[in-house]
């Protein structure tokens, strides 16, 4: 085979398309929105073979958290085309999935299953979602987060420090969040918490009015009384105390 990117893409669509058509009962996707109005499931495709597993297949599985149920199939697609322009991506195809495949087209029976997916199972996890709003946690705003990352993009911690301003999660602030949802406050330290500069870029381009740098500000609060705050913070947070003055 030629060194090629077309070669390859040849190659695949010689030996795999055939058996991913054929041969693969179940697909599992997520979802980047679905709508409460009929159910309709939003899957939006740059790249990768989506729209093509989930109707091959016998079952189709959807995970996504409860975040992504929006009220109408409008919102939906709004959501999906920011995904899309904020990620600078381009969907070539944007799948609406609202049920199985069905036909009704011989001898007048309603069948399922002839051209797509028998089954399509939707699995919505909540894990922290409704505890954070129950409980009014910190991080409840983060509940309005659709992933478009664009508060990645514009962060000046991330574009001065890059992979340092992480979790095993992602990049960036919204995946130092998450590593605090799920392991607590010591581990968004070790992610680089203090790096956040509080330049509140994030808050000011989030499309969906998160306040993510009030959660950051909170987290660093939440550290320090811990006495998670690194050492030099430190010495500048006495300083402050002492003298009114952090370089004195
Ligand atoms: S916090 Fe806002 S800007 Fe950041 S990923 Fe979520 S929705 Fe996008
Ligand atoms: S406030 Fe912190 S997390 Fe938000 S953009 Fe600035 S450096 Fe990044």
């Amino acid at each position: 085979m030629e060194p090629n990117a077309q070669a390859i893409v040849n190659y695949y669509r010689e030996n795999f398309r055939p058996q991913l058509l054929n041969d693969v009962k179940v697909s599992l996707t997520s979802a980047n929105a679905i709508s409460v109005d009929d159910g309709t499931i939003f899957l939006g495709e740059n790249e990768g073979n989506i729209s093509l597993l989930t109707r091959a297949v016998d079952k189709h599985i959807v995970v996504c958290g409860i975040t992504k149920i929006v009220p109408t199939v409008i919102d939906a697609l709004i959501i999906t085309k920011i995904q899309e322009r904020i990620n600078n991506v381009s969907f070539r195809y944007i799948s609406l999935i609202s049920g199985p495949s069905n036909t009704s087209d011989i001898q007048g029976k309603q069948v399922q299953g002839m051209y797509g997916a028998k089954e399509v199972v939707v699995i919505l996890v909540d894990d922290w979602r409704v505890k954070a709003k129950e409980e009014n946690l910190l991080y409840k705003d983060f509940l309005k987060c659709i992933s478009c990352k664009s508060c990645i993009y514009l962060c000046t911690a991330f574009r001065a420090f890059g992979n340092l301003y992480a979790s095993k999660y992602g990049i960036g602030g919204p995946m130092i969040v998450r590593d605090y949802i799920h392991n607590g406050i010591e581990a968004t330290v070790k992610d680089g918490l203090f790096f956040c500069t509080g330049c509140e870029n994030c808050t000011n381009w989030c499309p969906a009015g998160v306040d993510l740098a009030q959660i950051i500000k909170d987290l660093k609060k939440e550290a320090c009384k811990e006495g998670l705050c690194p050492p030099t913070l430190k010495k500048y947070q006495e300083k402050i105390i002492k003298e009114k003055n952090p370089f004195k």
